[in-house]
């Protein structure tokens, strides 16, 4: 009798453990926030963020948080921000894993401006992995290069933003971007969760658009 109590119970709790692992997976929404310099990934992330209840993550934001208190991070990362560069995957990849952790009880989280790279996409497939979740989509909003440019110069005039405020350097975030980024696509195109959205218009009439995947999700 004892032992089949025991096999009951114990059949009873694997179903459960599974049965929740399976609906935490679900449960999260992830969504990497994806295009070029200039799109709008930071505008929107923020509506959406409110919308959905979830964490948004700015790895550029981290590097100038820590550029503003002078940390040896913040000197580092300047030193290729004001190139236009890419920072190093290493570093980025131990922010990025550092602010997810710093929230463990979220709903899911906006990646902006995260992934950059194949090693980075790659990295956080696997923290998705440790924590039972996914990425549900990648959603990119897709601007043409000469309206990148125009935003980026307007809004140069007012974010303080070095790296905003020199076409050169400007164009340089946009080649590094096709050289390393782009290729992204193709990443989440392969497991079905890449959506393409116009990123031209008002703030409203896009996060319109994106809410349309999202919702679906
Ligand atoms: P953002 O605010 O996303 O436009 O990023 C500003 C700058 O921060 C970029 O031009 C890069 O120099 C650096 N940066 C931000 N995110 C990353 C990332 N995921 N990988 C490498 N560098 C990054």
């Amino acid at each position: 009798m004892w032992e089949s109590i025991k096999k009951f119970f114990g059949i009873n709790y694997k179903k459960t453990k599974n049965r929740s692992a399976e609906s935490a997976l679900k449960a999260m929404k992830n969504i990497v926030l994806f295009g070029p310099p200039g799109a709008g990934k930071g505008t929107q992330a923020e509506v959406l963020k409110q919308k959905y209840q979830l964490v948004h993550i700015s790895t550029g934001d981290v590097f100038r948080y820590n550029i503003k208190n002078a940390t040896a991070l913040g000197t580092l990362a300047k030193s290729y921000m004001d190139k236009g560069h890419l920072v190093p995957d290493e570093v980025t990849i131990n922010i990025l894993n550092a602010e997810v952790e710093k929230n463990v009880d979220a709903n899911g989280f906006i990646f902006d401006g995260f992934p950059r790279t194949a090693a980075q996409a790659k990295a956080l497939a696997n923290l998705m992995t440790e924590k039972n979740a996914q990425i549900n989509a990648m959603v990119a909003l897709e601007v043409d290069d000469e309206i990148l440019v125009g935003r980026l110069l307007d809004r140069g005039k007012s974010s303080g933003r070095p790296d905003d405020a020199n076409e050169g350097v400007i164009r340089e975030r946009i080649a590094e971007y096709y050289r390393k980024t782009d290729i992204l696509k193709e990443f989440y195109q392969a497991q079905d969760k890449y959506y393409g959205v116009d990123g031209v218009g008002s703030v409203e009439e896009i996060t319109v658009r994106l809410r349309g995947v999202i919702d679906t999700l």
